[in-house]
């Protein structure tokens, strides 16, 4: 029986969750599933659930669980998710992880990584952060300037801060995580399934260790 992963990366906003998931799931070739990802694409084509998301996402809390566990678990039972997933950005409740765990039956097995950065270098981190609407690819205005101030390397377009990473936004949102997604850590690590990496190193430091994570099939 092959094992099949989900790969769940844990960890503040800011800490670098996005970034590292979109280069382990090319570098393993796992799908990169970030709810809220979904959530923006819902928000831009203005369907009922971006709508009803919207004022939650706005004011940096969080999306009642029914809602986001019905779009979760219709995103990961397509074809692309069949051999495994890495999971960006879910699940963020208790409630959302006992969701998960009750939909993962073997050959399936989940493990997560929590990417540990402290607080006060997080607000610094997220209101640097730009990406571009067109492309998806994302700069920071002090670690990763693109080359002409606020237009894609990749793509030309012009970049954005999203709405939520405004300073204000930020630190609803760290204690919206201290307060709700903290204890999701907890609830992986009871279950001996939960590695800790230092997301306050180099980018690549970090990186090397979640792939290391990801590669060792015995990890727990
Ligand atoms: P992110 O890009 O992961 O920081 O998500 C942006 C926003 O989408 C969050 O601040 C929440 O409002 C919403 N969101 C994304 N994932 C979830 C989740 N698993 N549970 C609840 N809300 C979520």
């Amino acid at each position: 029986m092959t094992e099949r992963s989900v790969l769940v990366l844990l960890g503040p906003p800011g800490a670098g969750k996005g970034t590292q998931a979109d280069r382990l799931s090319k570098s393993v070739g796992i799908a990169h599933v970030s709810t809220g990802d979904l959530f923006r694409g819902h928000l831009s084509a203005n369907s009922s659930l971006g709508r009803a998301a919207k004022g939650y996402m706005e004011s940096g809390q969080l999306v009642p669980d029914d809602l986001v566990i019905d779009m979760l678990f219709d995103r990961v039972s397509k074809p692309d998710c069949e051999k495994g997933y890495l999971l960006d950005g879910f699940p963020r409740t208790v409630a959302q992880a006992q969701a998960l765990e009750r939909r993962i039956a073997p050959p399936w097995r989940q493990r997560a990584i929590e990417i540990a950065v402290p607080d006060e270098v997080l607000v610094a981190r997220i209101s640097g952060r730009r990406t571009c609407p067109k492309c998806n690819a994302s700069f920071h205005t002090v670690s990763l300037p693109p080359a002409k101030p606020d237009v894609c390397d990749a793509c030309g377009g012009a970049l954005v801060q999203r709405a939520d990473d405004q300073a204000d936004v930020v630190r609803k949102r760290l204690s919206v995580y201290r307060e709700q997604t903290a204890p999701v850590s907890v609830f992986y690590s009871q279950r001996g399934l939960l590695t800790r990496v230092d997301g306050n190193l180099p980018p690549d430091r970090v990186f090397e260790a979640i792939l290391g994570w990801a590669q060792n099939k015995k990890a727990g």
